[in-house]
């Protein structure tokens, strides 16, 4: 199972310059082929590798910046059209040196004489990083942290528009299976649009307070910014404002899912939700609710390894079961609830009201329960 740890990374002034020249040999590289690729036809990894070499020789400069990261460049490209022909995303874009900057690099692992080698190295105790023909640099982040659990991938090292340097490790993570006991509790959930999260015991999950607030402030600047001078200093100013306001939106986003699925998996030991619609998910284009989206996607991810690590069960529900449709007194369905702006309503045969969220998550929770009687 692959896991991402992200980092924030905190060069010296040294090791910034030879940051800031890897984000750029990288960004060549990419363009580069990139650029051939859309002349020409497509073409191989391997190609490419190969002419790297001559690339190397014919600018020098090159071999300055850690040689796994250039490689990863074209692998980097491989997977930009592999999505595209594959019709996951647009058809890949030049990199542009005014965006957030990242190179990724792989851990290369070699054993000398009894010796193990890893060209990337993590010292949680002592908190620092060893990264290729960087060296050791400081990280902080993961308090609790005290062993990786797997093995090292590779690592991307980023820097945001806000000036703030990261590492994301990707770890290959060994399972942590806990001890399934027999079953006590068990609860459906219903995730939606208005509340994020709805039990089938009532309770409500709102989205923080904060967010409401960022994005506020966020669309405030977006129209100053949009009045300002391009590339002014000004811009820049507000353009890092609003960089820095997403960052915290994404956190306190990321907090709050973390603490919702911590508290399901403390409560309850079998959770049951709604399986999500991957394809029409990815064709949306309204930003807001890609964000949701992702929100949902994470508490389902979140919600099944974190169930697997507490030896609780976790189970989704076929995407067409009519869920919001149906009255859970008696089985009765309505068209009622077609209207989304309906949060409550009276069931025509039991005559019972129902909330509509707390509702659909009863009838997941029993839909559900087939799950847990076949395993
Ligand atoms: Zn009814």
């Amino acid at each position: 199972m692959y896991k991402a740890y992200k980092f924030r990374l905190y060069p010296n002034e040294e090791q910034k310059v030879l940051i800031h020249k890897t984000f750029g040999c990288y960004r060549f590289i990419y363009n580069y082929f990139l650029d051939k690729c859309k002349n020409n036809k497509y073409y191989k990894v391997f190609d490419m590798c190969h002419e790297l070499k001559e690339l190397t020789i014919l600018y020098p400069w090159l071999k300055e910046v850690d040689s796994c990261s250039l490689r990863c460049a074209i692998f980097n490209l491989e997977d930009a059209y592999k999505n595209f022909f594959q019709k996951r995303n647009n058809y890949p874009a030049f990199k542009s040196k005014y965006k957030r900057q990242t190179y990724r690099t792989n851990c290369m692992k070699s054993e000398y004489k009894g010796k193990r080698y890893s060209s990337i190295e993590l010292d949680l105790k002592n908190k620092k990083i060893k990264l290729p023909k960087l060296g050791l640099i400081d990280i902080r982040g993961y308090r609790n942290l005290q062993v990786m659990n797997g093995d090292i991938i590779n690592a991307t090292v980023i820097r945001e528009t806000t000036g703030k340097y990261y590492v994301s490790i990707l770890i290959n993570e060994i399972e942590v299976i806990g001890q399934k006991e027999k079953p006590k509790s068990i609860v459906g959930i219903d995730l939606g649009v208005k509340d994020l999260v709805v039990t089938s015991s009532g309770e409500k999950y709102h989205n923080p307070k904060e967010i409401k607030k960022y994005e506020k402030r966020i669309k405030r600047l977006q129209r100053k910014l949009s009045r300002q001078v391009k590339e002014s200093n000004n811009y820049q100013k507000t353009k890092i404002k609003i960089s820095r306001l997403y960052s915290k939106l994404k956190n306190s986003r990321k907090h709050n899912i973390i603490n919702i699925v911590n508290k399901l998996i403390k409560e309850y030991d079998i959770i049951i939700s709604e399986k999500l619609k991957i394809k029409e998910m990815s064709q949306s284009h309204s930003l807001a609710k890609n964000i949701l989206d992702a929100s949902f996607f994470k508490i389902c991810n979140m919600l099944e390894y974190k169930s697997k690590e507490k030896g609780k069960y976790y189970y989704q529900i076929d995407t067409y079961f009519p869920s919001s449709k149906m009255c859970s007194h008696c089985g009765e369905i309505t068209e009622k609830t077609n209207n989304l702006g309906v949060r409550e309503w009276v069931c025509d045969r039991c005559l019972s009201t129902n909330d509509r969220d707390i509702n659909a998550s009863i009838n997941i929770m029993f839909e559900g329960l087939k799950y847990c009687f076949d395993n």
